[in-house]
């Protein structure tokens, strides 16, 4: 069946007029999508009972159904474990911090890039999720916090998957969520962050893509990066510092740059020298995050002596950097970590 998010306000409107209905009628079911967040046909008031069934019969809103939901201790952090009609499971984080109400979506069911201390690299590749399926994600808190006059502030894509490696999906998402006539989120509010597909980063600086890029970047070195990342073989540090070079030049914009301090792993002297040295002089700020632990990994996180080490260290390269703390640790709100601990790993 059709998912109703995939289309264009173009492509609603052709709908509709196979369906016999005159163009207004777009807007309407444009506005009840984007702007209520209405999660069936029949909350569509203004519409014809018959034009209601029609579209029942032709598409439908939501396609996930909830496996699970989690508040933190705090009350701060909701992590809700979709299931997809095909059995997958997907994760949506909302961050509630003073006046943002962040949302981590999830690209794809699973990931294909295989991080050793990533939840969703340990369980593998599923699929690529769909523009609906992504943005779904993103109506369906949209449609929670109305209850409560608050809005969705902020997105990043950083639950599971690769982002650019469901390139046209994601960005059609991006697009669907940031048109003027509908959901209206600003590009800047939206972060894509990636494992470094050196390719996808070029054409993303082609396109003069306004959504802000994060780099999980977390070596800086190949012989410690092979280790983390193994798509770092294809694409080496070199390769990937120029294409972020490249983004910088197209588009003038900041780059963030990810690192999980992994204790005894890559939160050496030697490494924030090595790090220094790449960015030093590079419009851009690392975020510093110590390792959420997984299961499939043994790693923990770095103590907060070596923590403030590694960060007075870059400062002496120029580099600014910010240590960040996961929210949500007590309900797993890591990538992947939810589906793991309801589904098992499979
Ligand atoms: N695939 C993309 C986006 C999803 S992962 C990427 O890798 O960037 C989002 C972020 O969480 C990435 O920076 C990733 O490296 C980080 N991450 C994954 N597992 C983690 C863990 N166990 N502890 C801390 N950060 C983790
Ligand atoms: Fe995939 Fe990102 Fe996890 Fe790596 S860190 S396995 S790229 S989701």
């Amino acid at each position: 069946m059709l998912q109703i998010y995939d289309l264009t306000y173009d492509e609603l409107i052709d709908l509709l007029t196979k369906l016999g209905e005159p163009k207004f009628r777009a807007q309407q079911v444009w506005n009840w999508l984007y702007t209520k967040y209405v999660t069936e046909f029949a909350e569509m008031r203004n519409l014809p009972k018959a034009l209601i069934e029609k579209l029942e019969e032709t598409a439908v809103i939501h396609t996930a159904t909830i496996a699970s939901e989690q508040h933190s201790s705090d009350g701060q952090t909701k992590k809700v474990l979709f299931q997809l009609p095909d059995g997958q499971y997907i994760e949506t984080v909302l961050m509630r911090y003073e006046k943002r109400r962040t949302l981590c979506i999830s690209t794809q069911a699973g990931c294909a890039m295989g991080c050793v201390f990533c939840a969703t690299g340990q369980m593998g590749f599923f699929r690529n999720l769909t523009v609906s399926e992504i943005v779904a994600q993103v109506l369906y808190f949209a449609h929670d916090l109305a209850q409560t006059d608050e809005r969705v502030t902020n997105i990043v894509m950083m639950g599971m998957g690769e982002p650019l490696h469901n390139y046209n999906n994601t960005l059609t998402a991006v697009d669907r969520l940031t048109d003027e006539n509908g959901f209206n989120l600003g590009a800047r509010k939206i972060t894509i962050s990636t494992v470094g597909l050196v390719p996808a980063i070029r054409r993303y600086a082609d396109e003069q893509r306004q959504t802000p890029l994060a780099i999980s970047l977390h070596a800086a070195t190949d012989a410690e990066r092979d280790k983390l990342i193994p798509i770092n073989s294809r694409w080496p540090i070199d390769d990937l510092i120029e294409a972020c070079h490249y983004y910088i030049e197209k588009t003038g914009r900041r780059l963030t740059f990810e690192w999980a301090l992994i204790s005894g792993e890559n939160d050496t002297i030697e490494q924030a020298r090595a790090l220094g040295n790449l960015l030093h002089g590079m419009l851009c700020h690392v975020n510093l995050i110590p390792l959420n632990p997984t299961a499939g990994y043994s790693g923990g996180p770095s103590s907060k002596e070596r923590v403030d080490a590694f960060q007075a260290e870059l400062a002496n390269y120029g580099v600014s950097s910010t240590v960040r703390v996961r929210r949500g640790i007590d309900i797993q709100a890591g990538c992947g970590q939810l589906r793991d601990r309801v589904v098992g790993s499979r």
